[in-house]
């Protein structure tokens, strides 16, 4: 089922996390173990994240180095199809630009269509690491907006090549990124707002927000939505804060503020269980005044802390 279909459904507020394939290696019991607890809250839905090539330097026998590509964590679209079997839940991979030719992603599409997958959340990426700047494949996209838009030639049966055309129409829900806090390389929160109005007004049916930790971010990123036109579901994206470090590492990354009070409790902490203490209480506190407010769904990332999202999520259900 579409995202959409589960939002225009729902009674209440929903549920849905967001997982990370295993690193290469791995088996994907660790995330059977990651969802086994929370799947007593029923999501809705339950998104894949997506992870390119990244650039190593191996060193050779005579010395030199060479450049290598790496994938740590393949395994997206068969985990998507491996959660639907185990869990009978929809899912949601996410796709992105970045190490894709368009060849590589129509192919992509047609598997998802095949395992009958219903939704896609549609990205840019970013840049390997040791990258500065993000480089599209030479015969891919450059923005989450160009995606977007073969994902909806598809969906009218528009294919790349010429004699295809006229070929089976996909129906994907198409979900994109939005940034309560600006994109952290948009120039200003004007320009980052027109390429979400863009990419909605290019088809898509939704938008997932970056984490943020001030809900008053979030209510105004809305406001500013609706102002410009945007009218599709704003689902707002949650992460636990759950040790000091973040407090560095998450506005660096992902161009979030942590407000004062939060902060203050957290470096007031003497261990990391008081960290997690205080972390779970601000998320509660966040979830609880998010769906007060009538969001349709809050989308936990869950990235190795399904205990902090079940406490959270068991506190306001
Ligand atoms: P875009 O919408 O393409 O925007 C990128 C930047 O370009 C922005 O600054 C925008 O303002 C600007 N821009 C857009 N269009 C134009 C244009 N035509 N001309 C000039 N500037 C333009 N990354 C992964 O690698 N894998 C994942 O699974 C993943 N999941 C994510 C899930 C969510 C909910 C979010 C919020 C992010 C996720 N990311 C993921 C990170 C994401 O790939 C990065 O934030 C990336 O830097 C931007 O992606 P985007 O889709 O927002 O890009």
């Amino acid at each position: 089922m579409k995202v959409t279909e589960h939002i225009a459904q729902a009674k209440d507020t929903r549920i849905s996390f967001e997982v990370l394939p295993p690193l290469k290696g791995k088996s994907i019991d660790s995330i059977y173990d990651h969802l086994d607890p929370l799947m007593e809250f029923k999501p809705a839905f339950i998104n894949v994240t997506y992870h390119r090539s990244e650039h190593m330097f191996k060193k050779k026998a005579d010395g030199s180095f060479e450049k290598v590509e790496i994938r740590k964590r393949p395994g997206t679209v068969g985990i998507c199809a491996a959660l639907m079997n185990h869990y009978n839940v929809d899912t949601v991979p996410h796709l992105i630009c970045g190490g894709f030719s368009r060849e590589e992603t129509e192919n992509a599409l047609i598997d998802l269509a095949f395992i009958g997958i219903d939704n896609v959340l549609v990205l840019r990426g970013d840049a390997p690491k040791n990258e500065s700047f993000f480089e599209p494949d030479p015969h891919g996209h450059s923005y989450a907006s160009e995606l977007l838009g073969q994902v909806v030639q598809m969906n009218n049966g528009i294919y790349l090549e010429d004699d295809l055309q006229g070929g089976v129409k996909t129906n994907f829900c198409i979900g994109v990124a939005g940034y309560p806090e600006k994109h952290f390389e948009a120039p200003n929160m004007q320009t980052d707002l027109a390429n979400l109005k863009r990419k909605v007004d290019g088809g898509a049916d939704y938008i997932v927000t970056q984490m943020f930790f001030d809900n008053q971010k979030y209510f105004d990123f809305v406001n500013k939505c609706r102002e410009i036109g945007i009218t599709v579901p704003i689902i707002p994206g949650l992460k636990p804060l759950t040790s000091k470090k973040q407090l560095n590492i998450l506005p660096r990354i992902f161009n979030v503020d942590i407000p004062t009070d939060f902060s203050n409790e957290i470096l007031k902490c003497k261990t990391d269980k008081e960290v997690e203490q205080v972390g779970t209480e601000w998320l509660i506190a966040q979830s609880r005044e998010l769906k007060n407010f009538g969001v349709p769904i809050l989308h936990y990332y869950t990235l190795g802390k399904p205990r902090v999202v079940r406490d959270a999520v068991a506190a306001i259900m």
